[in-house]
């Protein structure tokens, strides 16, 4: 049996009881995470301010359609809270993660899970992450292919090595336009909990390799990312060393 077989299972939620995860984003990726985190003992702490609709219900599992309408911050909290988790477990925070909240955030957790809609959020939590040293798990998922990365506290490789900035409006895939697929989506909320787990417990945390899980293909591949020499955020003279909200304007769906 490997030392990887070692993370807890049943066991973990005392061993994570007082950690704290941010989920950005209640939505197609944060709800499977969410529902796969429930039970590990963690504080989570989520961030959104959209409400339940009712052509998202396909892939935002902890939702019904009595849920429709609803803050999804409110519906969340209602189904984990039905599931046995405590409400004083769950903390809601009703707004986008934006740039200026976004380093408070950060620095209030152990780790933070991005599942946001768009890159301009996934560049945000990227950098305000590195900036306040805290772990990151990235999650994509758009058409068949899903996304799931872990960036250690020291933050490199990080995002932007691979995605050096926020990719023009109309460079940027819109799932709105392109499809996602439910169960992809579902796969990589549930990838991005399996990460979180490894990441707070510290066995075997898998950073600096990104999974990609193709649904058509039903494969999952996991390949090194290199750091990128002059990365403008963890490289050796980085660029970026403060939260600018004028480096985060290009607003596009991407999960
Ligand atoms: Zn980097």
């Amino acid at each position: 049996m490997s030392e990887s077989s070692n993370i807890p299972l049943r066991t973990s939620r005392d061993a994570l009881r007082g950690r704290r995860v941010l989920v950005i984003g209640a939505g197609g990726l944060g709800c499977p995470a969410l529902l796969a985190l429930a039970d590990s003992g963690a504080e989570l702490v989520i961030a959104d301010d959209d409400t339940v609709e009712l052509s998202n219900l396909h892939r935002q599992i902890l939702f019904d359609e009595e849920s429709v309408g609803r803050d999804k911050l409110d519906a969340v909290r209602d189904a984990l809270v039905r599931l046995g988790i405590p409400e004083t477990s769950i903390e809601l925070v009703r707004s986008r993660f934006l740039p200026d909240n976004a380093r408070e955030l950060a620095r209030s957790v152990d780790l933070v899970l991005e599942g946001a809609d768009n890159f301009a959020t996934k560049f945000l939590a990227a950098d305000a992450c590195r900036l306040e040293r805290r772990p990151i798990v990235h999650g994509a998922a758009i058409r068949f292919v899903a996304t799931v990365w872990c960036v250690a506290p020291e933050g490199r490789p990080c995002y932007r090595c691979l995605f050096e900035d926020v990719p023009d409006g109309d460079a940027q895939p819109n799932c709105n336009d392109a499809g996602v697929l439910g169960p992809v989506v579902g796969f990589a909320g549930a990838l991005m909990a399996d990460r979180a787990l490894r990441v707070l417990t510290g066995v075997d945390p898998p950073y600096g390799r990104i999974a990609t899980y193709d649904g058509r293909r039903d494969v999952l591949r996991e390949v090194p990312v290199p750091p990128r020499g002059a990365c403008p955020l963890c490289g050796p003279s980085p660029r970026i060393s403060e939260i600018d909200e004028t480096r985060y304007t290009a607003p596009s769906c991407a999960a």
